[in-house]
């Protein structure tokens, strides 16, 4: 009898379909104009990610190191928090969550090594967590919201299929934005418009700051509402934060969306979140000093940053808050 230990998850997270390429014509080299004044990689936790189960049809899948980390930038607009991490009352969190994703959220508050909550990781970089202008999550899921209930006067700019998902989750119509979260931030969350200057091959975006050095693009497929997010750092190096389109570097390197297993459980639109995956390829191929940088992949943290910390001027006084975007 042969040992078959092994064969089943194999099956599974190998025959995820592969992808073609994309159909847009591919990015333009726009240059980098204005830039952001400083950018910091603040880090909340840091976990290991099953390659296997990150990456499909891969020959060796390796482990990596995973991180839930954050990007806090600061320009003409004002200081902006890129991501949250994960709830700091991970037990509140979970209320209201049931099967699978209640299971996975338990092991999560297990196996997440947690570093610093958000205020502490914001106040790391010598940055007063009052003077946020707003927070914008790549994403509505859990490891990317959750931890902004620990900042409840911060305002939460997402685009409107994101919060539409949020209000679906708090009425318990629909999974994906855990109910807890969903409650927390509604009250708090604006409608990022997404009709102005894109980047490369995204036609239309959002302007962060009104100086192009930060863009936020529409990446729909892991939620509806997932951004990705342009950002000229002050070196003149770009960065595009892409959250959850890919897990790990090799999805955009090999073109390989995540694996079966994975993507059934995760993805929100399998389909569309493969149109994404192949997108970043080609933008990859066509402009490879761009740091594509997937929200969890630590390796893809340390080459942009080389460590969490800070690039460019320290903090001075925050401006004025800005009205909600336009
Ligand atoms: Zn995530």
């Amino acid at each position: 009898m042969p040992d078959l230990r092994g064969v089943w998850p194999a099956l599974l997270v190998g025959c995820a379909a592969h992808l073609g390429p994309p159909t847009e014509p591919p990015p333009k080299d726009e240059g980098v104009g204005a830039t952001v004044a400083r950018a910091c990689w603040v880090e909340y936790a840091r976990d290991v990610m099953p390659g296997k189960l990150a990456v499909a049809h891969r020959g060796q899948p390796e482990d990596q190191d995973s991180t839930q980390s954050g990007l806090l930038i600061t320009g003409e607009g004002g200081t902006f928090l890129i991501d949250g991490g994960m709830a700091v009352d991970l037990a509140h969190e979970v209320e209201g969550v049931h099967g699978l994703p209640r299971y996975f959220l338990n092991r999560a508050s297990k196996t997440w090594d947690r570093l610093q909550t958000p205020v502490e990781a914001v106040t790391s970089t010598g940055t007063d967590p009052a003077s946020l202008t707003a927070a914008l999550p790549t994403h509505g899921h859990f490891d990317h919201l959750g931890g902004l209930l620990d900042l409840p006067d911060v305002p939460v700019w997402m685009p409107e299929p994101e919060i539409e998902v949020a209000r679906r989750s708090a009425a318990g119509e629909r999974e994906g934005t855990t109910p807890n979260d969903a409650i927390g931030v509604l009250p708090r969350a604006v409608s990022l418009s997404m009709d102005g200057p894109g980047a490369w091959s995204w036609s239309s975006g959002h302007d962060l700051m009104g100086d192009g050095s930060v863009l936020v693009v529409p990446l729909p497929g892991h939620t509806p509402g997932s951004v990705g997010i342009r950002v000229a750092l002050p070196d003149g190096r770009e960065v595009f934060l892409v959250g959850d389109a890919v897990w790990l570097r090799e999805g955009y390197e090999e073109r390989e969306p995540k694996s079966w297993l994975a993507s059934r459980f995760v993805d929100d639109d399998v389909d569309a979140a493969g149109v994404q995956v192949a997108r970043l390829w080609a933008l990859h191929q066509a402009l490879p000093d761009v740091l594509i940088l997937p929200a969890h992949d630590r390796r893809a943290w340390l080459e942009a940053f080389g460590s969490p910390g800070c690039v460019g001027d320290p903090p001075t006084p925050g401006p004025e808050p800005t009205t909600a975007p336009g």
